[in-house]
């Protein structure tokens, strides 16, 4: 597998590598980490005449952890997020997904930015930043936006980015002691086959699958049950709930999948809570 030919470009500030993206336009990519995109381009599936190197570019390589928010440059890398303390202290689930992902080469290399925007459904961030109701920050030719991760992802490798928009930062809320957060996945062979988080704070609860559809999704009905505690419950609204989506072949497996997934996830949540002192334990567990 060879690349085929392209011009590298290294802004060294976020509108250089705009005007870049707009002088160039659909010939040209941002180039993170490369572990997808210099694949992508290997297989024959991208040929781009132009990349434009990010990973240089220094408020794209910002990591901030406040009491209240983390706020995670696009450039950061995995295995950075992984080894932060702070981070560590404030959002521990993350650091374990992290640690998680593939293995240190993809973790050196590869950024929480790439992930996202690359939307590749067997993500295990989208996943859990979906729960957290974390945000993208976007900055366009028409100025900056943002948006909530679950608006930002579309749909298998669709993302709300517009011509010549970038990712710069993810900013994820620190839940509270107060709010009990969990993940699970399970994989296989290479990146996980089905991924589940939970949230469930004062203001409600979040459930979301990942990886068995094209983008991570929210049960509502598995919310309102875990709410008033009935984890048996939201795993059989969970499987209901996948088994529905138009997913087959397998529909049966991957809802029992999802459910054993939410139980694990919910215990996993609940044992976090258990361990950290003041932190509010259910009622009743799964
Ligand atoms: C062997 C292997 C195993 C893996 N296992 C897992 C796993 O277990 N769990 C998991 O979640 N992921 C997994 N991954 C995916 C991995 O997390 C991603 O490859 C990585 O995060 C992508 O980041 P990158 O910086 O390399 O992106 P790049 O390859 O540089 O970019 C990816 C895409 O996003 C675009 N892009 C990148 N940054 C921006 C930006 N800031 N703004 C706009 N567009 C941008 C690029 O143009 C490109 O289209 C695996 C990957 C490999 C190769």
């Amino acid at each position: 597998m060879r690349l085929p030919p392209f011009t590298l470009h290294r802004p060294r500030e976020l509108g250089e590598l705009l005007e870049l993206l707009a002088r160039y336009g659909d010939d040209a990519a941002v180039y993170m980490g490369g572990t997808e995109l210099l694949l992508i381009m290997k297989l024959g599936f991208a040929e781009p005449g132009h990349l434009v190197d990010a990973k240089s570019i220094p408020e794209l390589g910002e990591l901030h952890v406040s009491a209240d928010r983390l706020a995670i440059g696009a450039g950061v890398t995995h295995r950075r997020i992984e080894r932060h303390h702070d981070v560590q202290r404030a959002l521990p689930v993350l650091v374990d997904l992290e640690r998680r992902i593939a293995n240190v080469r993809v973790r050196n290399a590869g950024t929480l930015g790439g992930n996202l925007c690359f939307a590749e459904p067997h993500s295990d961030p989208a996943t859990l930043l979906t729960a957290l109701d974390a945000e993208v920050e976007l900055a366009g030719p028409a100025g900056r936006r943002r948006l909530a991760v679950a608006d930002f992802i579309l749909g298998a490798l669709s993302t709300a980015l517009d011509p010549g928009e970038v990712l710069t930062h993810v900013h994820v809320p620190v839940p509270g002691p107060d709010t009990l957060v969990g993940y699970e996945r399970i994989v296989f062979t290479e990146r996980p086959a089905a991924t589940v988080a939970v949230v469930r704070g004062p203001a409600g609860a979040r459930v979301v699958v990942g990886a068995l559809g094209p983008r991570p999704m929210r049960v509502p009905h598995a919310e309102m049950r875990l709410v008033e505690d009935d984890i048996d419950a939201a795993v059989e609204a969970t499987s209901s709930a996948v088994a529905d989506t138009d997913t087959e072949p397998g529909a049966d497996y991957r809802a029992h999948l999802a459910g054993v997934l939410l139980r694990r996830a919910w215990s996993a949540a609940t044992a976090n809570a258990l361990s950290v002192p003041g932190a509010a334990a259910p009622t009743k567990q799964g």
